[in-house]
């Protein structure tokens, strides 16, 4: 059955973004990019989440003796600047909302799994929703004037501020 080679591609393709995401989250601390680093620490948290329930649908369709073996590609980080990991992360989160998770969602529905179809097209809207998130978080890159909101206590802090004059937090981005 495609389907649960699909699925199986999906789950292992989550835990890498996972993992991914988490990396990007720690690159962020190094260049004092607080906000954004906590940003991607949830994203990598719902990657997670998207796993679980893959993983649960997986269990559900698989026969007790099958082994199922897919090609996958590697898709780790081979860069430190955000604004690249970013824009490619978006195209990426973009292509797979739009096209892989409704590809995939369709061979369920012919094949029968209907709860699956249910599920993939939810987790398309998921991942587009994440490339929107990131194209925001983009955005927030390239305007960067030195203005942005405390990401404490939600004080609008000025070019000059170094750190929060309402909760004395350190000014991050
Ligand atoms: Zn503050």
């Amino acid at each position: 059955m495609k389907t649960l080679e699909n699925l199986t591609r999906l789950y292992i393709n989550k835990c890498q973004d996972y993992v991914k995401y988490r990396m990007v989250s720690d690159i962020c601390k190094t260049k004092d990019f607080g906000m954004m680093a906590r940003y991607f620490k949830n994203f990598a948290k719902q990657e997670l989440t998207h796993a679980k329930i893959i993983s649960d649908l997986i269990n559900k369709i698989r026969g007790e003796n099958d082994s199922i073996v897919v090609e996958i590609s590697l898709k780790n980080i081979n860069t430190d600047d955000v604004k690249t990991i970013i824009t490619n992360e978006i195209e990426r989160e973009n292509a797979n909302g739009r096209n892989k998770y409704k590809m995939y969602a369709k061979i369920a529905e012919d094949e029968g799994e209907k709860e699956v179809a249910k599920y993939l097209e939810l987790l398309s809207s998921a991942e587009q929703n994440h490339s929107l998130m990131l194209e925001t978080l983009l955005l927030r890159l390239n305007n960067n004037d030195g203005v942005c909101d405390c990401g404490v206590c939600g004080l609008r802090l000025s070019k000059k501020d170094k750190t929060c004059p309402l909760c004395s937090s350190k000014k991050e981005f």
